[in-house]
């Protein structure tokens, strides 16, 4: 079990007058200047508050969109600065770069409980190429670096990798501490009965967390496209429906290894257009020509439903259908809801995903309906996936 050290681990005195560097993800999404959905800019708040009380001297760095190494005003972290101090009520203050003399000068005016947030990382394209000497600036005059950014801890980059190593101790945020947490009960020692439940559009995306959670699954439901290569597997029809046979032999495999360790869907809801074609309900799991498959049926619903434990463990990633469009979205709800459900009964629930999670919301539910909700992709993705990750590899362990 990966164990490793967050800020609450060392005492309250250490960070008094220090300079605290954090990662954190505001990747926020920003329309014609104004933030549209401040979710992640809150979600840091924990560990700023945390730090802050304690006396800290705080250095927030993100990265925002894909500036692909240059200046583009658009994708300015002043915007969340500005959100961060109507948020904190207090002055936060706001570089107009990253790293530089300017920058120095800001982190050594700081006093206990400032905060200054630097310009947006990836207008250097050093950030994403872990360049050593771009890490070292970043370095310059922090005295304890902090990683709170989960969604790109899979990514070995200046200030989630390079930077780190010139600290002796490395820190989790609160965030991440919990991330890593939830996502390793689920991938090393997940309480029994444990359900996977796994949708969305490509094989290719979740083969490895199949491969990778195989022998400690006790059943995996599969739904949404990818669901339609299990079926061809089996030897069925199905139609137009999303197919990706570049895997179908090694989902053939899986299946041959462990037969009753898949539940496909038994039913469908299918269309021969995607958008403003004619919408039937297929009762059965063969789909005929012409069609295809875009949502788990009734049947299927009830099926999984009845799959989830009221105790145990669940990780589900991945629609059941193409939940965008209104008509196709119910699978994905009824087993949102279903989770949420045992959630309340005691079972241990951790999902992720950006589409799922969108789903979650679209579901009426709230994060707090679920265990874990991970703030991951990619990151989430890989992690249970059984891959280190460099950016939590890097963080000191316990002990
Ligand atoms: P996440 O972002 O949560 O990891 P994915 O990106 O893997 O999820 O999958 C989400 C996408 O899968 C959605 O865009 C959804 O429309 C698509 N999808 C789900 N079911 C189907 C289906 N039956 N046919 C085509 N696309 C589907
Ligand atoms: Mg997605």
């Amino acid at each position: 079990m990966i164990s490793k050290l967050s800020i609450r681990d060392l005492e309250d005195v250490t960070y008094r007058g220090r300079v605290v560097f954090v990662r954190v993800d505001f990747n926020v999404p920003i329309k014609d200047g104004r933030i549209t959905d401040d979710t992640r800019i809150r979600a840091a708040l924990p560990t700023i508050n945390y730090l802050r009380e304690r006396g800290a001297r705080l250095v927030l760095a993100s990265h925002l969109g894909r500036p692909k190494g240059k200046v583009v005003p658009e994708l300015s972290l002043k915007p969340v600065a500005e959100r961060l101090s109507e948020l904190l009520g207090i002055d936060v203050k706001f570089a107009s770069d990253c790293v530089g003399e300017e920058v120095d000068r800001m982190k050594e005016e700081l006093r206990d409980g400032d905060i200054l947030v630097l310009e947006n990382l990836r207008f250097h394209a050093e950030e994403k190429k872990n360049d050593p000497e771009f890490a070292r600036a970043l370095a310059n005059g922090i005295d304890i670096y902090v990683n709170d950014a989960f969604g790109t801890a899979h990514r070995a980059h200046a200030s989630t990798y390079g930077m780190a190593v010139h600290f002796d101790i490395r820190l989790a945020g609160l965030l991440m501490a919990r991330e890593i947490e939830a996502l390793s009960k689920v991938r090393e020692n997940p309480d029994k009965p444990f359900v996977v439940v796994l949708g969305g559009a490509k094989v290719a995306d979740k083969i490895e967390i199949i491969q990778n959670l195989m022998p400690k699954a006790e059943k995996f439901l599969i739904g949404g496209g990818m669901a339609y290569t299990f079926l061809k597997a089996l030897g069925h029809k199905i139609g137009n429906s999303l197919l990706d046979e570049e895997h179908l032999n090694l989902v053939k495999g899986f299946m041959d290894e462990s037969p009753d360790k898949f539940l496909l869907p038994i039913d469908h809801i299918a269309t021969d257009k995607l958008e403003g074609g004619e919408v039937k309900e297929l009762s059965e799991r063969d789909i005929p020509d012409g069609w295809m498959g875009v949502d788990i049926g009734p049947k299927t619903i009830g099926l999984y439903r009845k799959a989830l434990p009221e105790k145990g463990t669940i990780f589900w990633n991945g629609p059941m259908g193409v939940f965008e469009i209104e008509q196709f979205s119910r699978g994905t709800v009824e087993v949102a809801k279903a989770i949420a459900q045992v959630t309340q009964k005691g079972a241990y629930s951790v999902t992720g995903g950006g589409d799922t999670v969108s789903a979650i919301h679209k579901a009426g539910l709230k994060n707090s309906d679920f265990s874990h909700v991970s703030t991951g992709g990619g990151a989430t993705l890989e992690f249970l996936a059984g891959k280190e990750l460099p950016a939590i590899a890097v963080l000191s362990d316990k002990n």
